[in-house]
């Protein structure tokens, strides 16, 4: 099976001009986190890297991995989050507090996973309809009562959509307006179902952050573009989408939320659409250079990091990594640290037990570091290291150090 394939074309401007900015070694699906009796079977890796748009600036992965791979049988659930379930209940709230959609109007959420942003437009007095890949989920999601149509959005589902339920008032796609390989199609989609005053609001990791914040950890197979306004702006407008807002959250490390509607429509754009450009202007993101200096930025932590490792290793003392997530792998990957860990800790029970993707590194509950006793311990979970190295004070106190390897490389 041919699972993945490489683009030569940029994701939002089809140009040909794009330009590596990073490129790991392969490295499998990020998630894939195995059972002990799964250890034995083949295990597909993966080319990840970033690439730029020289004539657009849009930054994004080239590997496509085959998303029936990737998504007909993904398990996240959004709804396994607290904090994630109270983010899309405000994010609905201020949707429909701003745009103040007619009572019974509809809501289509692409990529919606198991309905739980519907859910909160639902309660708000709009129809609603999900579409997701996902088969198992949006089964699920059905059965709960937020009808999902098991499909990836095209301009055909759009159309049929359009048909059978009238126009939306509110179209929305969040984590699928960066997971999706073909934007054009979701774009044109998103104008084919929306009213004439219908808006279209969606939620993407900004690149801004992940430039200042250093955050490899979001660079994984699932995670395609790397938005940031200027080409995203270019891109909406040439298939029919005007943006009319833009904020800035603080969601994954830092998110851009932004509302479009169709050209033409009845909203004038808000000061805040420039003011973005603006700063995206004098922080030079639309530059290679800007994106190489991150890469650069990037290979001297993974020098120093490796420095502290290998020292630790050559006095004959373990070294293991704190932190099972997806962005955990890609650090493994990047880092060059897979075969040089005896073991990874995290708090998560659902991952406690399983083994990491490619290097098979055992995943322990962090209580276990006062019986395994490594002497240092690669904090790859460093989005949360105030919280962890509070935890785990009484390891630091016995001579545990841990190594916050981002944004600067420090011992702790
Ligand atoms: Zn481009």
């Amino acid at each position: 099976m041919n699972a993945h394939r490489r683009r030569s074309d940029c994701r939002l401007c089809g140009s040909r001009r794009l330009e590596a900015v990073l490129e790991l070694p392969a490295t499998p699906i990020a998630d894939a986190y195995l059972p002990k009796e799964a250890l034995g079977r083949p295990e597909p890796a993966y080319p990840l890297g970033l690439a730029f748009c020289l004539d657009c600036s849009h930054v994004q992965l080239r590997d496509v991995v085959d998303p029936s791979a990737l998504f007909e049988n993904y398990a996240y659930v959004s709804s396994s989050s607290a904090a994630f379930v109270e983010h899309f209940k405000r994010y609905a709230d201020a949707v429909v507090d701003r745009y103040r959609p007619t009572a019974g109007g509809l809501a289509v959420d692409v990529g919606s996973n198991d309905g739980t942003f519907l859910k909160f437009l639902k309660a708000r007095g709009l129809r609603v309809l999900g579409v997701d890949p996902a088969r198992e989920i949006a089964r699920q999601a059905t059965a709960a009562g937020v009808e999902t149509v098991p499909a990836f959005f095209t301009p055909d589902v759009a159309k049929g959509l359009r048909g059978d339920k009238g126009p939306a008032a509110i179209v929305s796609a969040n984590n699928a307006f960066a997971h999706a390989d073909d934007l054009g199609a979701i774009a044109d989609g998103v104008r084919e179902l929306l009213g004439p005053d219908g808006v279209f609001v969606f939620e993407v990791s900004y690149l801004l952050d992940v430039l200042d914040r250093m955050m490899i950890d979001t660079v994984y197979h699932e995670h395609l573009s790397y938005h940031s306004l200027k080409p995203l702006k270019r891109f909406l407008e040439s298939h029919g989408l005007e943006l009319v807002d833009i904020e800035r959250i603080p969601e994954k490390g830092g998110s851009l939320r932004g509302t479009a509607q169709r050209k033409g429509g009845p909203r004038k754009a808000s000061p805040a659409v420039a003011e973005l450009l603006k700063l995206e202007d004098e922080r030079k993101l639309d530059r290679f250079e800007t994106l190489k200096a991150f890469a650069d930025r990037l290979e001297a932590a993974k020098k120093r990091v490796a420095e502290l490792v290998d020292g630790e290793k050559a006095a004959g003392r373990m070294v293991a990594g704190y932190g099972a997530a997806q962005g955990a792998t890609t650090q493994l990957f990047y880092f060059g640290l897979g075969s040089k860990l005896a073991c990874l800790f995290d708090d998560n029970p659902k991952r406690q037990g399983l083994y990491s993707p490619g290097h098979h590194l055992e995943v322990l509950p962090s209580e276990k570091l006062y019986e395994k006793k490594p002497s240092l311990v690669v904090l790859l979970a460093w989005t949360y290291a105030p919280q962890i190295l509070k935890r785990h004070e009484r390891f630091r106190k016995e001579g545990g150090k841990f190594v916050i390897p981002l944004p600067k490389t420090e011992l702790a």
